[in-house]
Protein backbone atom coordinates (compact mmCIF):
# COMPACT_ATOMS: atom_id res chain seq x y z
CA UNK A 1 0.00 0.00 0.00
CA UNK A 2 1.19 3.02 -0.73
CA UNK A 3 2.52 5.64 2.25
CA UNK A 4 1.50 9.13 2.67
CA UNK A 5 3.02 11.50 4.73
CA UNK A 6 0.65 12.59 7.06
CA UNK A 7 1.78 16.19 9.54
CA UNK A 8 0.72 16.49 12.96
CA UNK A 9 -0.90 19.79 13.68
CA UNK A 10 -1.60 19.04 17.51
CA UNK A 11 -0.98 16.42 20.19
CA UNK A 12 -4.11 16.13 22.95
CA UNK A 13 -4.19 14.59 26.15
CA UNK A 14 -7.27 12.52 26.65
CA UNK A 15 -6.34 10.39 29.79
CA UNK A 16 -3.16 9.36 31.63
CA UNK A 17 -2.61 6.79 28.73
CA UNK A 18 -4.43 7.63 25.60
CA UNK A 19 -3.94 10.69 23.31
CA UNK A 20 -5.52 12.33 19.81
CA UNK A 21 -3.33 12.72 17.56
CA UNK A 22 -4.33 15.26 15.09
CA UNK A 23 -3.20 15.58 11.32
CA UNK A 24 -3.22 16.50 8.04
CA UNK A 25 -0.98 15.47 4.95
CA UNK A 26 0.61 17.63 2.77
CA UNK A 27 -0.70 21.28 1.49
CA UNK A 28 -2.83 20.78 4.76
CA UNK A 29 -5.04 18.25 2.59
CA UNK A 30 -7.17 15.46 4.06
CA UNK A 31 -7.59 11.97 2.98
CA UNK A 32 -10.53 11.06 1.22
CA UNK A 33 -12.61 8.91 3.91
CA UNK A 34 -15.68 7.88 5.62
CA UNK A 35 -16.62 7.76 9.34
CA UNK A 36 -15.65 4.49 11.21
CA UNK A 37 -12.76 3.81 8.71
CA UNK A 38 -9.01 3.25 9.78
CA UNK A 39 -5.66 3.85 8.41
CA UNK A 40 -2.38 1.74 9.18
CA UNK A 41 0.31 3.57 10.58
CA UNK A 42 3.80 2.53 9.50
CA UNK A 43 7.37 3.41 11.90
CA UNK A 44 10.66 2.43 9.87
CA UNK A 45 13.15 -0.05 11.74
CA UNK A 46 10.22 -1.67 14.10
CA UNK A 47 9.32 -5.13 14.44
CA UNK A 48 6.39 -4.53 12.35
CA UNK A 49 6.97 -3.19 8.95
CA UNK A 50 3.95 -3.74 7.74
CA UNK A 51 2.24 -1.43 10.31
CA UNK A 52 -0.58 -1.37 12.22
CA UNK A 53 -4.37 -0.10 12.36
CA UNK A 54 -5.39 3.06 14.10
CA UNK A 55 -9.50 4.08 13.94
CA UNK A 56 -9.90 7.86 12.39
CA UNK A 57 -11.62 9.19 15.67
CA UNK A 58 -12.43 12.44 13.39
CA UNK A 59 -15.17 12.80 11.50
CA UNK A 60 -14.92 14.47 7.72
CA UNK A 61 -16.35 17.60 7.87
CA UNK A 62 -13.57 18.20 10.47
CA UNK A 63 -10.70 20.53 10.03
CA UNK A 64 -8.17 18.08 10.79
CA UNK A 65 -7.81 14.10 11.04
CA UNK A 66 -7.02 12.62 14.28
CA UNK A 67 -5.98 9.34 15.45
CA UNK A 68 -6.69 7.98 19.44
CA UNK A 69 -3.76 6.34 20.62
CA UNK A 70 -3.21 3.96 24.16
CA UNK A 71 0.14 3.73 24.81
CA UNK A 72 0.40 -0.17 24.83
CA UNK A 73 3.72 -1.06 23.18
CA UNK A 74 6.28 -0.06 20.44
CA UNK A 75 3.53 1.37 17.94
CA UNK A 76 1.39 2.91 20.68
CA UNK A 77 4.73 4.28 22.34
CA UNK A 78 6.53 5.73 19.20
CA UNK A 79 2.97 7.98 18.53
CA UNK A 80 2.72 9.38 22.05
CA UNK A 81 6.46 10.44 21.29
CA UNK A 82 4.94 12.73 18.13
CA UNK A 83 4.75 15.97 18.44
CA UNK A 84 3.19 19.11 16.35
CA UNK A 85 5.16 19.74 13.12
CA UNK A 86 6.17 16.01 13.26
CA UNK A 87 5.47 13.97 10.48
CA UNK A 88 4.88 10.05 10.03
CA UNK A 89 3.61 7.38 7.24
CA UNK A 90 0.06 6.54 6.63
CA UNK A 91 -2.13 4.19 4.62
CA UNK A 92 -5.39 5.75 2.51
CA UNK A 93 -8.42 5.13 4.78
CA UNK A 94 -10.15 1.58 4.17
CA UNK A 95 -12.59 -0.76 6.02
CA UNK A 96 -16.18 -0.99 6.73
CA UNK A 97 -17.64 -0.16 9.66
CA UNK A 98 -20.28 1.99 9.08
CA UNK A 99 -23.42 0.61 7.73
CA UNK A 100 -25.06 2.77 5.76
CA UNK A 101 -28.93 2.00 6.66
CA UNK A 102 -31.35 4.47 8.13
CA UNK A 103 -31.82 2.35 11.69
CA UNK A 104 -31.38 3.54 15.01
CA UNK A 105 -27.39 3.42 16.32
CA UNK A 106 -26.45 2.03 19.62
CA UNK A 107 -22.70 2.34 20.24
CA UNK A 108 -20.88 -0.16 22.30
CA UNK A 109 -17.26 0.37 23.19
CA UNK A 110 -14.75 0.02 26.23
CA UNK A 111 -12.16 2.36 26.28
CA UNK A 112 -10.45 3.70 22.56
CA UNK A 113 -12.96 1.42 21.28
CA UNK A 114 -14.75 4.70 21.40
CA UNK A 115 -12.99 6.16 18.48
CA UNK A 116 -14.44 4.97 15.16
CA UNK A 117 -18.10 5.42 16.87
CA UNK A 118 -17.37 8.52 18.09
CA UNK A 119 -16.21 9.32 14.08
CA UNK A 120 -19.62 7.88 12.99
CA UNK A 121 -21.72 10.02 16.03
CA UNK A 122 -20.42 13.19 14.90
CA UNK A 123 -20.72 12.58 11.12
CA UNK A 124 -23.60 11.47 12.04
CA UNK A 125 -25.54 14.32 14.15
CA UNK A 126 -23.64 16.83 11.36
CA UNK A 127 -25.92 15.46 8.70
CA UNK A 128 -29.65 16.83 8.23
CA UNK A 129 -31.01 13.62 8.80
CA UNK A 130 -28.99 12.28 11.42
CA UNK A 131 -29.32 8.40 12.77
CA UNK A 132 -30.28 8.56 16.72
CA UNK A 133 -27.85 7.13 18.39
CA UNK A 134 -27.04 5.48 21.71
CA UNK A 135 -24.12 4.99 23.10
CA UNK A 136 -23.01 2.65 26.13
CA UNK A 137 -19.60 3.07 26.72
CA UNK A 138 -17.93 1.55 29.46
CA UNK A 139 -14.58 2.60 31.20
CA UNK A 140 -12.30 1.53 34.22
CA UNK A 141 -12.73 4.82 35.69
CA UNK A 142 -14.46 8.04 35.06
CA UNK A 143 -10.57 9.32 34.40
CA UNK A 144 -10.15 7.24 31.33
CA UNK A 145 -14.23 8.12 29.43
CA UNK A 146 -12.24 9.73 26.20
CA UNK A 147 -13.79 12.60 24.43
CA UNK A 148 -16.44 13.10 27.76
CA UNK A 149 -16.88 16.98 27.13
CA UNK A 150 -17.27 16.86 23.50
CA UNK A 151 -20.35 13.86 24.15
CA UNK A 152 -22.00 15.75 27.11
CA UNK A 153 -21.97 18.84 24.63
CA UNK A 154 -23.11 16.76 21.67
CA UNK A 155 -25.76 15.45 23.60
CA UNK A 156 -26.86 19.33 24.77
CA UNK A 157 -27.46 19.68 21.30
CA UNK A 158 -28.74 16.75 20.29
CA UNK A 159 -31.23 15.48 23.57
CA UNK A 160 -32.52 12.32 21.34
CA UNK A 161 -28.85 11.25 21.48
CA UNK A 162 -28.47 8.95 24.77
CA UNK A 163 -25.31 8.09 26.74
CA UNK A 164 -24.95 6.04 29.35
CA UNK A 165 -21.68 5.81 31.02
CA UNK A 166 -20.40 2.43 32.94
CA UNK A 167 -17.64 2.61 35.21
CA UNK A 168 -16.08 -0.99 36.34
CA UNK A 169 -13.33 0.06 38.96
CA UNK A 170 -14.53 3.28 40.95
CA UNK A 171 -17.58 2.37 42.86
CA UNK A 172 -17.85 5.90 44.58
CA UNK A 173 -19.27 8.05 41.52
CA UNK A 174 -22.68 10.09 41.01
CA UNK A 175 -25.33 9.41 39.57
CA UNK A 176 -23.68 10.76 36.02
CA UNK A 177 -22.37 7.22 35.91
CA UNK A 178 -23.70 3.34 36.33
CA UNK A 179 -21.03 1.00 38.25
CA UNK A 180 -20.37 -1.90 36.95
CA UNK A 181 -20.40 -3.78 33.47
CA UNK A 182 -22.12 -2.87 30.50
CA UNK A 183 -26.29 -3.86 31.22
CA UNK A 184 -26.38 -5.72 27.75
CA UNK A 185 -30.63 -6.36 28.18
CA UNK A 186 -30.36 -2.37 28.52
CA UNK A 187 -28.37 -2.44 25.16
CA UNK A 188 -30.72 -4.44 23.26
CA UNK A 189 -33.87 -2.81 24.27
CA UNK A 190 -34.36 -1.82 20.66
CA UNK A 191 -34.74 -5.28 18.96
CA UNK A 192 -33.92 -5.65 15.42
CA UNK A 193 -34.96 -1.88 15.05
CA UNK A 194 -31.68 -1.12 15.73
CA UNK A 195 -28.26 -1.33 14.44
CA UNK A 196 -25.43 -2.21 16.71
CA UNK A 197 -22.04 -1.64 16.32
CA UNK A 198 -19.16 -2.73 19.07
CA UNK A 199 -16.12 -1.87 18.92
CA UNK A 200 -12.99 -2.75 21.57
CA UNK A 201 -10.72 -5.40 22.68
CA UNK A 202 -11.19 -9.21 21.24
CA UNK A 203 -12.78 -10.19 24.51
CA UNK A 204 -14.74 -7.36 24.69
CA UNK A 205 -16.56 -7.69 21.19
CA UNK A 206 -17.01 -11.46 21.97
CA UNK A 207 -18.85 -10.63 25.32
CA UNK A 208 -21.34 -8.59 23.69
CA UNK A 209 -21.62 -10.22 20.64
CA UNK A 210 -22.64 -13.42 22.47
CA UNK A 211 -24.65 -11.25 24.57
CA UNK A 212 -26.74 -9.57 21.93
CA UNK A 213 -26.98 -13.07 20.03
CA UNK A 214 -28.64 -14.23 23.34
CA UNK A 215 -30.99 -11.56 22.99
CA UNK A 216 -32.27 -12.87 19.38
CA UNK A 217 -30.97 -9.61 17.93
CA UNK A 218 -30.20 -10.75 14.02
CA UNK A 219 -26.23 -11.16 13.50
CA UNK A 220 -26.95 -8.78 10.28
CA UNK A 221 -27.51 -5.82 12.83
CA UNK A 222 -24.46 -6.28 14.47
CA UNK A 223 -21.16 -4.71 13.26
CA UNK A 224 -18.08 -5.25 15.16
CA UNK A 225 -14.88 -3.36 14.75
CA UNK A 226 -11.93 -5.81 17.24
CA UNK A 227 -9.03 -4.14 18.46
CA UNK A 228 -6.75 -6.97 17.29
CA UNK A 229 -2.81 -6.58 18.71
C1 LIG B 1 -8.88 -2.23 12.86
C2 LIG B 1 -8.06 -1.81 14.07
C3 LIG B 1 -8.21 -0.55 14.59
C4 LIG B 1 -7.46 -0.15 15.70
N1 LIG B 1 -7.65 1.10 16.20
C5 LIG B 1 -6.96 1.49 17.31
C6 LIG B 1 -7.20 2.78 17.88
O1 LIG B 1 -8.02 3.58 17.38
N2 LIG B 1 -6.49 3.12 18.98
C7 LIG B 1 -5.57 2.26 19.55
O2 LIG B 1 -4.96 2.65 20.57
N3 LIG B 1 -5.35 1.03 19.04
C8 LIG B 1 -6.00 0.63 17.93
N4 LIG B 1 -5.76 -0.61 17.39
C9 LIG B 1 -4.68 -1.44 17.99
C10 LIG B 1 -3.32 -1.06 17.35
O3 LIG B 1 -3.31 -1.48 15.98
C11 LIG B 1 -2.13 -1.74 18.05
O4 LIG B 1 -2.36 -3.13 18.08
C12 LIG B 1 -1.88 -1.24 19.46
O5 LIG B 1 -1.55 0.15 19.44
C13 LIG B 1 -0.71 -2.01 20.13
O6 LIG B 1 0.42 -1.92 19.32
P1 LIG B 1 1.88 -1.62 19.96
O7 LIG B 1 2.90 -1.79 18.86
O8 LIG B 1 1.86 -0.34 20.70
O9 LIG B 1 2.02 -2.78 21.05
P2 LIG B 1 2.95 -4.09 20.96
O10 LIG B 1 4.37 -3.65 20.98
O11 LIG B 1 2.47 -4.98 19.87
O12 LIG B 1 2.57 -4.81 22.32
C14 LIG B 1 3.31 -4.63 23.50
C15 LIG B 1 2.84 -5.56 24.59
O13 LIG B 1 1.51 -5.22 24.99
C16 LIG B 1 0.64 -6.34 24.86
N5 LIG B 1 -0.60 -5.82 24.31
C17 LIG B 1 -0.83 -5.51 23.03
N6 LIG B 1 -2.11 -5.05 22.88
C18 LIG B 1 -2.66 -5.06 24.13
C19 LIG B 1 -3.93 -4.69 24.64
N7 LIG B 1 -4.91 -4.24 23.85
N8 LIG B 1 -4.15 -4.78 25.98
C20 LIG B 1 -3.18 -5.23 26.80
N9 LIG B 1 -1.95 -5.61 26.36
C21 LIG B 1 -1.70 -5.53 25.05
C22 LIG B 1 1.31 -7.29 23.91
O14 LIG B 1 0.95 -8.63 24.20
C23 LIG B 1 2.79 -7.03 24.17
O15 LIG B 1 3.23 -7.79 25.25
C24 LIG B 1 -6.51 -1.04 16.29
C25 LIG B 1 -6.36 -2.32 15.75
C26 LIG B 1 -7.12 -2.70 14.66
C27 LIG B 1 -6.93 -4.08 14.09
Amino acid sequence: MEKIAAIVTRVRRESPDVVTIYFLLQNRAKLDYEAGQYITVYFENSSAPEGKAYSLSSAPHEKWMSITVKKIGEYSGRLHALRAGDVFAISEAYGFFNPRTSQPIVAISAGCGIAPLWSIIKDEYWREKARIAHVFYTNKTADDILFQHEISDLHAQHPDLSVAHYITRQPELGDAFRIGRIDIDAVAQLGDEARYLVCGSVEFVKDMWVGLMQRGIGQNNISTETFFE
